[in-house]
């Protein structure tokens, strides 16, 4: 059973704007996330092995939300809204709790726009009124362009079932967000992919990305976000140490190459970033896919 707890803050202003996700403001209905990842950037000793054990709700954070949301509407401080940044809006628990539709409801009585972020099939449930934000949500002067209000990202580290299974095992299936990303598509939701992280020689291979590029094509997905792994940490519970553990359980083949990478550091050596993305490039040209979602959004309208 999830803790319940109340907090003094759910809606963060960001201090500076990403340029891929183009958050101004974070909201995360809950705390920890049972989806446990063991690439998740929040691990850490904080949340312990199994990320589930320490969820919590954020009991208040609806009240909280309409205050916030209420004041920064006052100011004309209008801003996209990632929903949710460290943790998963459509956890398994959020079918009894329903925080995030109802977070839902008051971002559309506020008129805030939204970048909604997840790895589950539930969002289908909320299509009705994410349809709404969409069509009323005041967007920020810069980015009046995107002429949407909601954007909506499906993260994937592979396409493979069997390969979640070892790596996010408590989120949705892949085959079945890949489901959801379709039903997005076709109620014609600014809609795109986060592979964030790709996992270096099991779904960055040629096959793997050919295979995951054409798929997104065919959809017609209008937006793919990639990026390298980053591991952290030296304790039990950190990101590095289970990864490492998981693969040498199940990829014992590539024990040699993630100890090297992540013997010292975090981030995998510059010449594999660089052709990481140089090739996400080439590819995304090959498939006729955009890289970014402005563009996506203006590609969109022609
Ligand atoms: S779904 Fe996101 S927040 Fe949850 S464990 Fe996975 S990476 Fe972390």
């Amino acid at each position: 059973m999830p803790k319940e707890i109340q907090v003094k803050s759910v809606l963060n202003k960001t201090k500076k704007r990403d340029s891929w996700f183009l958050d101004d403001y974070t909201f995360n209905p809950y705390s920890s996330c049972s989806f446990n990842c063991l690439y998740c950037y929040i691990r850490g000793s904080k949340y312990g092995i199994n990320l589930e054990q320490s969820l919590s709700v954020k009991t208040n954070a609806i009240e909280l939300l309409d205050r916030q949301l209420s004041n920064r509407a006052k100011k004309g401080q209008y801003g996209i809204i990632i929903v949710s940044s460290a943790t998963d809006p459509y956890l398994q628990i959020e079918k009894k709790y329903e925080l995030t539709r109802r977070a839902l409801e008051v971002i559309l009585k506020h008129q805030f726009p939204l970048h909604i972020i997840t790895k589950s099939d539930l969002i289908e449930r909320d299509f009705d009124l994410l349809k709404q934000i969409e069509q009323t949500a005041i967007l920020p002067e810069d980015l009046k362009s995107l002429k949407s209000g909601v954007m909506i990202s499906f993260s994937f580290s592979t396409l493979r079932d069997e390969v979640a299974k070892v790596f996010e095992p408590g989120a949705t299936k892949p085959s079945n967000r890949l489901v959801a990303l379709e039903k997005a598509i076709g109620h014609d939701f600014l809609t795109g992919v986060s592979l964030m992280p790709l996992l270096p020689y099991i779904s960055d291979t040629t096959e793997q990305l050919h295979h995951a590029f054409s798929t997104f094509k065919t959809m017609k997905v209008h937006y793919l976000l990639p990026a390298t792994i980053t591991l952290f940490g030296d304790d039990q519970a950190s990101s590095k140490i289970l990864m490492l553990n998981a693969i040498k359980k199940h990829y014992p083949d590539l024990v040699g190459k993630y100890n090297k990478f992540f013997s010292t550091g975090s981030e995998m050596p510059y010449f594999y970033r660089d052709a990481f993305y140089k090739k996400m490039k080439e590819l995304c040209e090959e498939y006729g896919l955009n890289d970014g979602i402005i563009k996506a959004a203006i590609a969109k309208r022609r």
